[in-house]
Protein backbone atom coordinates (compact mmCIF):
# COMPACT_ATOMS: atom_id res chain seq x y z
CA UNK A 1 0.00 0.00 0.00
CA UNK A 2 1.34 3.44 -1.10
CA UNK A 3 2.09 6.00 2.01
CA UNK A 4 0.24 8.94 2.26
CA UNK A 5 2.52 11.72 0.98
CA UNK A 6 2.81 15.04 3.34
CA UNK A 7 0.33 16.84 1.64
CA UNK A 8 -1.83 14.55 1.55
CA UNK A 9 -1.76 14.16 5.48
CA UNK A 10 -2.33 17.54 5.98
CA UNK A 11 -4.90 17.83 3.47
CA UNK A 12 -6.73 15.06 5.38
CA UNK A 13 -6.15 15.93 9.09
CA UNK A 14 -6.01 20.40 8.86
CA UNK A 15 -7.02 21.54 5.73
CA UNK A 16 -6.76 25.01 6.86
CA UNK A 17 -2.89 25.20 6.94
CA UNK A 18 -2.59 23.96 3.35
CA UNK A 19 -2.34 27.63 2.22
CA UNK A 20 0.82 27.86 4.80
CA UNK A 21 2.60 25.36 3.64
CA UNK A 22 2.21 25.94 0.06
CA UNK A 23 3.41 29.65 0.77
CA UNK A 24 6.37 28.05 2.98
CA UNK A 25 7.04 24.48 1.42
CA UNK A 26 10.34 24.08 3.96
CA UNK A 27 8.09 24.65 7.09
CA UNK A 28 7.44 21.68 9.12
CA UNK A 29 4.16 20.97 9.91
CA UNK A 30 3.17 17.75 12.29
CA UNK A 31 -0.03 16.43 12.40
CA UNK A 32 -1.43 13.46 13.97
CA UNK A 33 -0.89 11.06 11.59
CA UNK A 34 2.60 11.68 11.55
CA UNK A 35 5.18 9.41 13.22
CA UNK A 36 7.17 12.28 14.46
CA UNK A 37 4.06 13.50 16.35
CA UNK A 38 3.85 12.25 19.43
CA UNK A 39 8.41 12.21 20.09
CA UNK A 40 7.52 16.14 19.06
CA UNK A 41 4.84 16.77 21.53
CA UNK A 42 6.23 14.86 24.41
CA UNK A 43 5.69 17.16 27.11
CA UNK A 44 8.64 17.70 30.28
CA UNK A 45 5.33 17.52 32.49
CA UNK A 46 4.14 14.04 32.03
CA UNK A 47 0.72 14.92 33.28
CA UNK A 48 0.45 17.15 30.29
CA UNK A 49 -2.12 15.47 28.19
CA UNK A 50 -3.36 18.01 25.44
CA UNK A 51 -2.40 16.84 21.73
CA UNK A 52 -2.74 19.86 19.59
CA UNK A 53 -4.24 19.65 15.91
CA UNK A 54 -1.10 20.10 14.54
CA UNK A 55 2.82 21.47 15.36
CA UNK A 56 4.44 23.50 13.28
CA UNK A 57 8.22 24.33 13.40
CA UNK A 58 9.81 26.78 12.15
CA UNK A 59 13.74 26.63 11.70
CA UNK A 60 14.25 30.59 11.13
CA UNK A 61 12.89 33.88 12.15
CA UNK A 62 11.24 34.11 8.81
CA UNK A 63 9.33 30.98 9.04
CA UNK A 64 8.51 31.82 12.24
CA UNK A 65 6.97 35.05 11.12
CA UNK A 66 5.14 33.35 8.19
CA UNK A 67 3.48 30.92 10.97
CA UNK A 68 2.05 33.43 12.93
CA UNK A 69 0.79 35.85 10.89
CA UNK A 70 -1.00 33.28 8.67
CA UNK A 71 -2.49 31.87 11.86
CA UNK A 72 -3.67 35.17 13.53
CA UNK A 73 -4.67 37.11 10.11
CA UNK A 74 -7.41 34.42 9.06
CA UNK A 75 -10.98 35.03 9.98
CA UNK A 76 -11.70 33.88 12.99
CA UNK A 77 -8.16 33.50 13.59
CA UNK A 78 -6.19 30.11 13.97
CA UNK A 79 -5.86 29.65 18.24
CA UNK A 80 -2.04 29.59 18.35
CA UNK A 81 0.22 28.60 21.55
CA UNK A 82 3.99 28.99 21.78
CA UNK A 83 6.43 26.50 22.94
CA UNK A 84 10.18 27.67 23.24
CA UNK A 85 12.14 25.00 25.83
CA UNK A 86 8.70 23.05 27.15
CA UNK A 87 9.68 23.82 30.82
CA UNK A 88 6.78 25.05 31.81
CA UNK A 89 5.96 22.81 34.53
CA UNK A 90 2.01 23.62 33.77
CA UNK A 91 2.22 22.83 30.39
CA UNK A 92 0.90 26.15 29.03
CA UNK A 93 2.36 26.31 26.20
CA UNK A 94 -0.38 23.98 24.87
CA UNK A 95 -3.89 23.37 24.10
CA UNK A 96 -5.79 21.14 23.06
CA UNK A 97 -8.10 23.06 20.62
CA UNK A 98 -4.55 25.40 19.42
CA UNK A 99 -2.05 24.92 17.05
CA UNK A 100 1.28 24.52 18.47
CA UNK A 101 4.34 26.60 16.87
CA UNK A 102 7.44 24.73 18.32
CA UNK A 103 9.81 28.14 18.44
CA UNK A 104 12.97 25.21 19.19
CA UNK A 105 14.90 25.35 15.92
CA UNK A 106 14.86 29.17 16.03
CA UNK A 107 18.42 29.30 17.55
CA UNK A 108 20.17 32.56 16.31
CA UNK A 109 22.92 33.75 18.32
CA UNK A 110 24.61 36.92 18.06
CA UNK A 111 27.36 38.00 20.29
CA UNK A 112 28.08 41.99 19.99
CA UNK A 113 31.49 41.72 22.48
CA UNK A 114 32.01 45.80 22.37
CA UNK A 115 28.10 46.97 23.01
CA UNK A 116 28.46 43.92 25.99
CA UNK A 117 25.29 42.84 24.56
CA UNK A 118 23.97 39.53 22.61
CA UNK A 119 21.01 39.11 20.75
CA UNK A 120 18.71 35.45 20.96
CA UNK A 121 16.42 33.53 19.17
CA UNK A 122 13.19 32.08 20.91
CA UNK A 123 14.91 28.42 21.12
CA UNK A 124 18.53 29.23 23.12
CA UNK A 125 18.85 27.51 25.70
CA UNK A 126 20.59 28.39 28.71
CA UNK A 127 24.04 26.19 27.87
CA UNK A 128 24.58 26.92 24.33
CA UNK A 129 23.99 30.68 25.28
CA UNK A 130 26.92 30.89 27.95
CA UNK A 131 29.00 28.31 25.48
CA UNK A 132 28.67 31.11 22.53
CA UNK A 133 29.52 33.56 24.84
CA UNK A 134 32.65 32.34 26.34
CA UNK A 135 34.10 31.95 22.79
CA UNK A 136 34.46 36.04 23.35
CA UNK A 137 35.35 35.46 27.13
CA UNK A 138 31.72 36.64 28.21
CA UNK A 139 28.84 35.11 30.14
CA UNK A 140 25.28 36.47 31.08
CA UNK A 141 22.93 35.14 33.71
CA UNK A 142 20.88 32.28 33.22
CA UNK A 143 18.18 29.66 34.99
CA UNK A 144 20.00 26.64 36.39
CA UNK A 145 18.62 24.01 34.02
CA UNK A 146 20.37 23.98 30.83
CA UNK A 147 17.22 23.01 29.13
CA UNK A 148 14.76 26.04 29.42
CA UNK A 149 14.97 28.35 26.90
CA UNK A 150 16.90 31.58 27.94
CA UNK A 151 13.78 33.89 26.87
CA UNK A 152 11.06 31.33 28.62
CA UNK A 153 13.44 32.04 31.21
CA UNK A 154 13.93 35.75 31.58
CA UNK A 155 11.19 37.25 30.49
CA UNK A 156 9.03 35.51 33.11
CA UNK A 157 11.75 36.71 35.86
CA UNK A 158 14.52 34.40 35.74
CA UNK A 159 16.54 33.51 38.75
CA UNK A 160 19.52 31.63 39.60
CA UNK A 161 23.02 31.10 38.67
CA UNK A 162 23.85 34.56 39.58
CA UNK A 163 21.25 36.58 40.52
CA UNK A 164 23.33 38.09 43.64
CA UNK A 165 25.42 39.68 41.45
CA UNK A 166 23.83 40.39 38.51
CA UNK A 167 20.28 40.72 38.72
CA UNK A 168 16.95 38.45 37.77
CA UNK A 169 16.55 37.74 34.05
CA UNK A 170 14.18 40.15 33.74
CA UNK A 171 16.97 42.92 34.67
CA UNK A 172 18.85 41.75 31.88
CA UNK A 173 16.27 42.20 29.27
CA UNK A 174 17.80 44.69 27.55
CA UNK A 175 15.26 45.01 24.39
CA UNK A 176 12.76 42.89 22.21
CA UNK A 177 11.31 41.78 19.08
CA UNK A 178 7.60 40.69 19.54
CA UNK A 179 5.18 39.40 16.56
CA UNK A 180 2.28 40.67 17.80
CA UNK A 181 -0.94 38.92 16.57
CA UNK A 182 -4.04 40.76 14.33
CA UNK A 183 -3.85 41.16 10.17
CA UNK A 184 -0.49 43.13 9.74
CA UNK A 185 1.55 40.42 12.17
CA UNK A 186 3.89 43.15 12.86
CA UNK A 187 6.84 42.78 14.52
CA UNK A 188 7.04 45.29 17.46
CA UNK A 189 11.00 46.50 18.31
CA UNK A 190 10.70 47.61 22.33
CA UNK A 191 12.77 50.35 21.41
CA UNK A 192 9.87 51.97 19.73
CA UNK A 193 7.59 50.62 22.60
CA UNK A 194 9.09 51.10 25.98
CA UNK A 195 6.06 50.26 27.55
CA UNK A 196 6.32 46.73 25.89
CA UNK A 197 10.09 46.54 27.61
CA UNK A 198 9.07 47.67 30.44
CA UNK A 199 5.89 44.59 30.06
CA UNK A 200 7.88 41.56 29.21
CA UNK A 201 10.25 42.11 31.97
CA UNK A 202 8.53 39.24 34.01
CA UNK A 203 5.05 39.46 31.84
CA UNK A 204 6.49 38.69 28.47
CA UNK A 205 5.21 35.25 28.41
CA UNK A 206 2.02 34.69 26.21
CA UNK A 207 0.79 38.08 26.98
CA UNK A 208 1.80 40.68 24.13
CA UNK A 209 3.13 38.43 21.37
CA UNK A 210 5.58 35.66 19.86
CA UNK A 211 8.81 37.12 21.42
CA UNK A 212 11.20 36.21 18.23
CA UNK A 213 14.30 37.92 19.54
CA UNK A 214 15.54 39.35 23.20
CA UNK A 215 18.70 42.08 23.49
CA UNK A 216 20.51 40.67 26.97
CA UNK A 217 23.15 42.36 28.87
CA UNK A 218 26.52 40.16 28.59
CA UNK A 219 29.60 40.51 31.13
CA UNK A 220 32.90 39.77 31.26
CA UNK A 221 33.08 36.10 32.64
CA UNK A 222 34.58 35.93 36.26
CA UNK A 223 36.07 33.24 37.93
CA UNK A 224 33.08 30.42 39.52
CA UNK A 225 32.39 27.98 41.50
CA UNK A 226 29.62 25.54 40.90
CA UNK A 227 27.59 22.61 41.55
CA UNK A 228 25.57 20.61 44.05
CA UNK A 229 25.88 19.56 47.83
CA UNK A 230 23.63 16.66 48.60
CA UNK A 231 22.43 15.38 52.03
CA UNK A 232 19.89 12.43 53.12
CA UNK A 233 16.33 13.57 53.43
CA UNK A 234 16.59 12.22 56.87
CA UNK A 235 18.56 15.27 57.66
CA UNK A 236 15.93 17.92 55.81
CA UNK A 237 15.28 19.27 58.97
CA UNK A 238 18.72 19.86 60.34
CA UNK A 239 20.30 20.72 57.14
CA UNK A 240 17.32 23.43 56.04
CA UNK A 241 16.82 24.90 59.94
CA UNK A 242 20.19 24.43 61.58
CA UNK A 243 22.03 24.94 58.53
CA UNK A 244 20.33 27.02 55.76
CA UNK A 245 18.03 29.17 57.78
CA UNK A 246 20.74 30.08 60.49
CA UNK A 247 23.02 30.96 57.90
CA UNK A 248 20.70 33.09 56.29
CA UNK A 249 19.42 34.65 59.83
CA UNK A 250 23.04 35.38 60.44
CA UNK A 251 24.13 37.03 56.93
CA UNK A 252 26.20 34.97 56.04
CA UNK A 253 25.10 34.45 52.13
CA UNK A 254 26.77 36.90 50.20
CA UNK A 255 25.56 38.40 47.21
CA UNK A 256 28.31 36.30 45.29
CA UNK A 257 26.51 32.73 46.59
CA UNK A 258 23.61 31.83 44.58
CA UNK A 259 21.40 28.72 45.55
CA UNK A 260 18.20 26.91 45.24
CA UNK A 261 17.23 23.49 46.88
CA UNK A 262 15.05 20.93 46.15
CA UNK A 263 13.82 17.64 47.59
CA UNK A 264 13.22 14.99 45.81
CA UNK A 265 14.56 11.23 44.63
CA UNK A 266 17.96 11.90 43.41
CA UNK A 267 18.54 8.99 40.77
CA UNK A 268 21.22 6.76 42.02
CA UNK A 269 21.41 8.55 45.87
CA UNK A 270 17.31 8.16 46.65
CA UNK A 271 16.19 11.05 48.63
CA UNK A 272 17.38 13.62 49.32
CA UNK A 273 17.91 17.92 49.82
CA UNK A 274 20.12 18.35 47.14
CA UNK A 275 21.97 22.48 47.04
CA UNK A 276 22.61 23.63 43.71
CA UNK A 277 25.31 26.02 44.57
CA UNK A 278 27.22 28.60 42.52
CA UNK A 279 29.58 31.40 43.59
CA UNK A 280 30.10 34.11 41.31
CA UNK A 281 33.54 36.34 42.05
CA UNK A 282 33.80 39.99 41.98
CA UNK A 283 33.69 41.31 38.60
CA UNK A 284 37.46 42.25 37.81
CA UNK A 285 38.86 40.02 40.27
CA UNK A 286 39.53 36.80 41.49
CA UNK A 287 40.19 37.59 45.29
CA UNK A 288 37.01 36.25 46.20
CA UNK A 289 37.13 32.58 45.12
CA UNK A 290 38.54 31.51 48.40
CA UNK A 291 35.74 33.43 50.20
CA UNK A 292 33.56 30.89 48.16
CA UNK A 293 35.14 27.94 49.23
CA UNK A 294 35.21 28.22 52.82
CA UNK A 295 31.72 28.74 52.37
CA UNK A 296 31.37 25.64 50.91
CA UNK A 297 33.35 23.87 53.87
CA UNK A 298 30.36 25.77 55.89
CA UNK A 299 27.49 24.26 54.12
CA UNK A 300 29.49 20.92 54.56
CA UNK A 301 28.78 20.98 57.92
CA UNK A 302 25.10 21.10 57.64
CA UNK A 303 25.17 17.21 58.08
CA UNK A 304 26.23 13.88 56.31
CA UNK A 305 27.30 14.76 52.43
CA UNK A 306 26.55 11.90 50.48
CA UNK A 307 27.71 14.18 46.97
CA UNK A 308 29.63 17.50 46.97
CA UNK A 309 30.56 18.15 43.06
CA UNK A 310 31.48 22.25 43.35
CA UNK A 311 34.45 22.76 41.64
CA UNK A 312 35.69 25.98 39.34
CA UNK A 313 33.32 25.82 36.17
CA UNK A 314 33.33 27.60 33.18
CA UNK A 315 29.27 27.25 32.86
CA UNK A 316 27.69 27.35 36.00
CA UNK A 317 26.28 24.66 37.02
CA UNK A 318 25.02 22.88 33.94
CA UNK A 319 28.14 22.21 32.26
CA UNK A 320 30.46 21.88 35.19
CA UNK A 321 33.08 19.05 34.77
CA UNK A 322 32.37 18.38 38.43
CA UNK A 323 28.56 17.91 38.27
CA UNK A 324 28.22 15.88 34.81
CA UNK A 325 24.88 14.43 36.46
CA UNK A 326 23.46 17.81 37.27
CA UNK A 327 21.23 18.10 34.36
CA UNK A 328 20.38 14.14 34.24
CA UNK A 329 19.31 14.90 37.37
CA UNK A 330 17.43 17.87 37.04
CA UNK A 331 15.47 16.47 33.59
CA UNK A 332 14.89 13.32 35.58
CA UNK A 333 12.79 14.44 38.57
CA UNK A 334 9.24 14.36 38.11
CA UNK A 335 8.58 15.59 41.38
CA UNK A 336 10.66 17.46 43.63
CA UNK A 337 10.25 20.60 45.69
CA UNK A 338 12.47 23.19 44.40
CA UNK A 339 13.15 26.42 46.57
CA UNK A 340 15.44 29.76 45.37
CA UNK A 341 17.35 30.84 47.82
CA UNK A 342 17.86 33.99 47.90
CA UNK A 343 20.62 36.49 48.44
CA UNK A 344 21.46 38.68 51.40
CA UNK A 345 19.85 41.19 50.14
CA UNK A 346 15.93 40.15 49.76
CA UNK A 347 14.72 38.96 52.64
CA UNK A 348 14.41 35.21 52.77
CA UNK A 349 10.77 35.05 52.78
CA UNK A 350 10.14 32.27 49.91
CA UNK A 351 12.01 29.46 51.97
CA UNK A 352 10.94 30.93 55.08
CA UNK A 353 7.46 30.16 54.29
CA UNK A 354 8.01 26.86 52.79
CA UNK A 355 9.90 25.68 55.85
CA UNK A 356 7.04 26.90 58.48
CA UNK A 357 4.05 25.48 55.96
CA UNK A 358 2.94 21.99 57.31
CA UNK A 359 2.21 20.76 53.73
CA UNK A 360 5.45 20.55 53.16
CA UNK A 361 6.71 18.81 55.95
CA UNK A 362 3.29 16.54 55.84
CA UNK A 363 4.81 15.94 51.55
CA UNK A 364 8.34 14.73 52.71
CA UNK A 365 7.83 12.81 56.05
CA UNK A 366 8.13 10.06 56.62
CA UNK A 367 10.42 9.44 54.02
CA UNK A 368 8.79 6.69 51.84
CA UNK A 369 9.85 3.70 52.32
CA UNK A 370 10.69 2.49 48.34
CA UNK A 371 13.11 4.28 46.54
C1 LIG B 1 13.71 21.54 35.38
C2 LIG B 1 13.31 22.98 35.50
C3 LIG B 1 14.21 23.87 36.04
C4 LIG B 1 13.87 25.22 36.16
N1 LIG B 1 14.76 26.07 36.71
C5 LIG B 1 14.45 27.36 36.82
C6 LIG B 1 15.38 28.29 37.38
O1 LIG B 1 16.47 27.94 37.79
N2 LIG B 1 15.00 29.59 37.45
C7 LIG B 1 13.78 30.03 37.02
O2 LIG B 1 13.50 31.23 37.11
N3 LIG B 1 12.88 29.18 36.51
C8 LIG B 1 13.20 27.88 36.40
N4 LIG B 1 12.29 27.01 35.85
C9 LIG B 1 11.02 27.56 35.34
C10 LIG B 1 11.22 28.01 33.89
O3 LIG B 1 12.22 29.03 33.82
C11 LIG B 1 9.93 28.61 33.32
O4 LIG B 1 8.91 27.67 33.35
C12 LIG B 1 10.15 29.12 31.90
O5 LIG B 1 9.05 29.90 31.50
C13 LIG B 1 10.35 27.97 30.94
O6 LIG B 1 10.70 28.46 29.68
P1 LIG B 1 10.65 27.49 28.42
O7 LIG B 1 10.84 28.31 27.21
O8 LIG B 1 11.57 26.35 28.64
O9 LIG B 1 9.18 26.94 28.55
P2 LIG B 1 7.90 26.88 27.58
O10 LIG B 1 7.08 25.82 28.26
O11 LIG B 1 8.28 26.68 26.16
O12 LIG B 1 7.22 28.29 27.73
C14 LIG B 1 6.79 28.80 28.97
C15 LIG B 1 5.64 29.80 28.74
O13 LIG B 1 6.08 30.88 27.93
C16 LIG B 1 5.33 30.96 26.71
N5 LIG B 1 6.33 31.21 25.67
C17 LIG B 1 7.32 30.35 25.29
N6 LIG B 1 8.05 30.91 24.32
C18 LIG B 1 7.53 32.12 24.08
C19 LIG B 1 7.87 33.17 23.19
N7 LIG B 1 8.90 33.04 22.33
N8 LIG B 1 7.11 34.29 23.19
C20 LIG B 1 6.07 34.42 24.06
N9 LIG B 1 5.70 33.46 24.94
C21 LIG B 1 6.44 32.33 24.95
C22 LIG B 1 4.68 29.59 26.57
O14 LIG B 1 3.52 29.66 25.79
C23 LIG B 1 4.45 29.20 28.01
O15 LIG B 1 3.28 29.82 28.49
C24 LIG B 1 12.59 25.67 35.72
C25 LIG B 1 11.68 24.75 35.17
C26 LIG B 1 12.04 23.43 35.06
C27 LIG B 1 11.06 22.45 34.48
Amino acid sequence: MTQPSMTNILERDIPYLRSLQEANPGLRIITHSNDEYETLRNPFNKNTTARPPAIVVPKNQEELLAAVKYCTSLTPPIPLTVRSGGHDLHGRYTSEDAILLDVSQVTNIQVFPDHHTVTIGPGVQGLPLLQALDAHGLTTAVGWCSRVSAIGWAAGGGYGIAQGVWGLGADNILGARVITPGPEGRIVDTDDDPELLWAIRGAGLGNFGVISELRLKVYKRPRQLAGMIVFPLAEARSVLLDGLQRFSDEGRLPGNFNGEFMVGNTPGIGYSVTFLWSWICDPDTDESLQKGWELVEEFKKFGTVLLNTVGESKFAPSANPGSPRLSIIIDERRSSYHVYIPPISRPPLAHRRLLSSQLFWDAIWPVPAAH
